[in-house]
């Protein structure tokens, strides 16, 4: 009997190790990996220098203490101010952890303008961990169910739905900030449309609100920019990364701007582990790599190729509702639930997973190269026009 806690149905594969976009399991079989652990690997397996970085790191030093300066953590948060026009960064361990500390702030920021029950606006089918608050903030029951009492101070609207938050705004006046994920990744691979990232921007400059982007999915140049708010030309006042961050060493970070820099003071908050030296140089390894070999615009035409191949493969299939995302996170939405599809793809060697019941999720590695995402399409197409013939 296994004395691992049944947290996961897992399937029954094991792998010993990778190389690139591949996976081999204890039987030396080959997967093409297109979930990349749930956006973690950005750059892949094996990658030289992410290898080299981690390696030279564990053999100078693992661990100190955020009571003592750590350089990496200051270098790795200037890539991200960098990279997103943002000012402060917390790091910590993962993505729930993140979104903790953005749902602290925002209480803070409610606190100081005055409200003494600060409130935050969050979305249905939003994903944010499940810590319990992040799971109180999630828009899924099924994430809540027994675990209540929920943490309160929540109040959840459609998805995209701008009309739904201003009538909020205007009968409520406990509201501190907005919080949601610019793509839903468990939530289905929904995309914010432009429009409304803009008028929610507005509507959070009108209020006093912070704008909280959970970017712990779709971060890191996955939807083909840094984050994917960039899309929109809008900058959020916190935003969170985590999963691809250091591409597979944990870390989370809380990053912030505008009315949301400074509001943390020593002893608001803290983290053991966050930033450690070893994390930063995966995390510094990880930017480099994007920067030197262009992994941002690769998402953008590869993805394009993944989507525009599978649109042709499954022209006309009858169950087929939608082919969408953005860049390396990409949604296949099917008619009926297909969980069963994980499993039978593993078993022809293809690593993808099912979100939301009917969406077949796709988040290969800012790696794929034009070749792996045909060879990607030539395996899933035949797969789902076979489920949906079959069942
Ligand atoms: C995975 C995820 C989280 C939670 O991250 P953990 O590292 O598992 O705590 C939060 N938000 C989003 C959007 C996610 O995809």
């Amino acid at each position: 009997m296994s004395h691992l806690m049944n947290t996961y149905a897992r399937l029954p594969v094991a792998f010993t190790h990778g190389e690139g976009v591949w996976l081999y399991d204890e039987a030396g079989k080959r997967y093409l990996d297109a979930l990349s652990g749930i956006a973690v690997n950005t750059l892949g397996h094996n990658h030289p220098a992410l290898v080299k970085a981690i390696a030279g790191q564990a053999a100078r030093v693992l661990h100190t203490s955020n009571l003592y300066a750590i350089p990496l953590q200051e270098q790795l948060a200037d890539r991200i101010a960098e990279a997103s026009g943002m000012d402060e960064v917390f790091f910590c361990n993962s993505g729930c952890e993140a979104n903790e500390a953005a749902i602290k702030l925002a209480r803070m920021h409610g606190h100081q303008k005055g409200i003494e029950l600060p409130h935050i606006i969050v979305m249905e089918n939003a994903f944010h961990g499940r810590t319990l608050a992040t799971l109180s903030a999630t828009g899924n029951r099924k994430t809540q169910a027994g675990f209540e009492p929920l943490v309160q101070g929540f109040i959840r609207v459609p998805y995209r739905d701008i009309e739904a938050i201003r009538k909020i705004g205007e009968h409520n006046h406990g509201i501190a900030a907005v919080m949601l994920e610019m793509i839903q990744g468990e939530g289905g691979v929904n995309v914010a449309d432009e429009a409304f990232q803009r008028d929610l921007r507005a509507l959070c400059d009108e209020k006093g609100w912070l704008m909280i982007c959970d970017e712990v999915q779709c971060g890191m140049g996955r939807t083909g920019k840094w984050f994917g708010w960039q899309h929109a030309g809008v900058m959020p006042d916190v935003m969170t990364l985590a999963k691809g961050l250091a591409s597979g060493v944990p870390i989370g970070a809380c990053v912030t701007a505008g009315k949301a820099k400074g509001l943390f003071g020593p002893g608001n908050h803290g983290s053991t582990f966050g930033g450690n030296p070893l994390a930063c140089a995966a995390g510094l390894a990880t930017f480099d790599a994007i920067v030197d070999d262009k992994l941002i615009e690769n998402a953008v035409t590869v993805g394009e190729a993944i989507r525009k191949g599978l649109a042709e493969a499954l022209d006309g299939v009858a169950g087929v509702v939608d082919i969408r995302g953005r860049g390396l996170m990409i949604g296949i939405e099917l008619d009926r639930p297909c969980g069963v599809l994980m499993e039978r793809a593993a078993e022809q060697g293809l690593l993808l997973s099912i979100t939301s019941e009917r969406v077949v999720r796709l988040l290969p590695a800012l790696t794929f190269t034009p070749a792996d995402a045909q060879t990607l399409v030539s395996m899933l197409a035949p797969m789902i026009r076979d489920f949906l013939a079959r069942g």
